[in-house]
């Protein structure tokens, strides 16, 4: 098996894996967009350096947009095969394509705007696709994986297995004669959240992994929620806003559950929670549909008829002008809305209407790359710029680090431990990251390497190893940065 990484290769996002099996047959796994600096969001438009129309299918891994958000321009691109993933997968891409495809026309449209007052539109990228793009590639989709079960994908034994990341999340076990292959996806952080901890993996003889957190240990579950618990009250206790800036699916369903909990246990006072995000309510029915996925409290609450994430003062803010009317809403309440980096979103005039008030509370609950809104409060902004307006920061900025959905440090060597494999390509993390994770690797008797950006590497032959394939560029650019847009 031969694999050229088109996206997560010395970087974080733009998953795209192109495995060549004997025989020249092709398999895409994974087709996610490039997010975070300009310079990765430039990597969007470039053409592919392979013929899509000659892929024989694409497997997804989980429906996070850097996982599937290039899937309608493949497709424009001339693919017209299947695309497999399990069934919860199938239901998120389309809530998540669909709202990349307005994101990328209002984006477009705002920037021709600005663009035409200098008579520089001819600079200004169109959208990647648009929404006829997205059901064209929503009817390619092949929702036929389930945990555990093998399938045939052009003549690979496909096995997906639980990744217990975000709701219908897999990494998949690949078996040919040359060998038996894993390819991680993203892997969620035991213990804690909606899911269920990864299923341990099979034996294999080489794994390609993701190593988002491979230098981090998150914050235990436990002490994450009496971390939350302690923040909200205090913040009610303000009396005033609490603006928890949240991605749409996993997180915000995540922390709704959470708020429920602590309210219903009476150790958070019932205050009112608006989800200011339509994409997020949309995602949640996905949750419902698919109950059976997630922890038992969540799933039994399901069975049961209760709905798990509707905190008794909850309020879902479906249009743009009652989002803007909770600017006159009168005392304590927590805003949950995206995006979770404040980079767009309903978030943004929240904060401009409440950052300057001493009594707010910004929580922030996911990682924030440096030269977003989210990575300037963090770092202690006394002023920041929000709609195109100045604004001063008198509110509270608190971080919360424990909800990640990714593996950390020790879920990673746990997870490599039972795949028992001798040899690990990394993927999906910073340069440095994975740097800093390959003496781990050797210490443990594993053959480690990073895989270059868009270079052919024999996965299951001898490979290079050392971690540094020879004459590449490995240094993390400008764009290095490492984004949460799949927190
Ligand atoms: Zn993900």
């Amino acid at each position: 098996m031969r694999l050229q990484s088109f996206g997560a290769a010395c970087t974080v996002t733009g998953s795209m894996h192109l495995l060549t099996l004997d025989g020249g047959r092709r398999i895409l796994i994974d087709c996610g967009l490039f997010q975070g600096s300009g310079a990765l969001e430039a990597r969007n438009h470039e053409p592919y350096p392979f013929d899509p129309a000659d892929l024989d299918a694409v497997i997804l891994t989980h429906a996070h947009l850097d996982h599937v958000g290039r899937l309608p321009l493949l497709v424009n691109r001339g693919y017209r095969g299947p695309v497999y993933c399990t069934p919860p997968t199938a239901a998120l891409a389309e809530t998540v394509l669909l709202d990349s495809a307005r994101l990328q026309l209002e984006g477009y449209r705002q920037h021709l705007r600005h663009a035409r007052r200098q008579a520089r539109e001819d600079e200004v990228l169109p959208p990647l696709y648009d929404e006829e793009d997205v059901h064209r590639a929503l009817d390619l989709l092949r929702p036929v994986l389930e945990f555990g079960q093998a399938s045939t994908v052009a003549g690979l034994r496909v096995t997906p297995y639980r990744a217990g990341h975000i709701l219908g999340s897999a990494y998949l076990l690949l078996e040919d004669a040359g060998g038996r292959l894993i390819m991680s996806g993203d892997l969620g952080h035991r213990a804690g959240g909606l899911q269920l901890d990864f299923t341990p993996p099979p034996q294999a003889d080489a794994v390609v992994l993701e190593t988002t957190y491979a230098n981090q240990r998150h914050r235990a579950w436990p002490e994450t929620l009496v971390e939350f618990r302690d923040v909200l009250c205090g913040a009610v206790r303000a009396g005033g806003k609490i603006l928890v800036p949240s991605f749409a699916i996993e997180r915000s369903q995540t922390l709704l559950h959470t708020l429920k909990a602590l309210m219903d246990s009476g150790e958070v006072p019932r205050i009112p929670v608006f989800l200011d995000s339509p994409m997020a309510a949309r995602a949640t029915r996905a949750y419902f549909q698919f109950g059976d996925e997630l922890v038992p409290e969540v799933r039994d609450a399901l069975r049961s008829g209760e709905d798990p994430f509707a905190p008794s003062t909850l309020h879902e803010v479906l249009t743009g002008d009652e989002s803007q009317r909770l600017n006159r809403y009168d005392g304590p309440a927590i805003i949950l809305a995206g995006n979770g980096m404040m980079t767009g979103g309903r978030i943004q005039h929240h904060l401009r209407h409440h950052l300057w008030k001493p009594g707010t509370r910004v929580v922030i609950v996911s990682y924030q790359s440096p030269l977003s809104l989210g990575g300037q409060l963090v770092a202690g902004a006394q002023t920041v710029e929000v709609m195109g307006e100045e604004v001063a920061v008198r509110a509270q900025i608190q971080t919360i680090g424990g909800f990640s959905a990714h593996a950390d440090h020790d879920d990673l060597l746990a997870f490599l431990e039972t795949a028992g494999c001798p040899h690990v390509w990394l993927v999906h993390g910073e340069v440095p990251v994975m740097q800093a994770f390959l003496p781990e690797l050797a210490a443990r008797g594993l053959k480690g390497d990073i895989v270059p950006d868009r270079q052919d590497v024999d996965l299951l032959g001898s490979g290079f190893s050392g971690g540094r394939p020879p004459g590449l560029g490995l240094e993390p650019g400008p764009e290095g940065v490492k984004v949460a847009a799949d927190e």
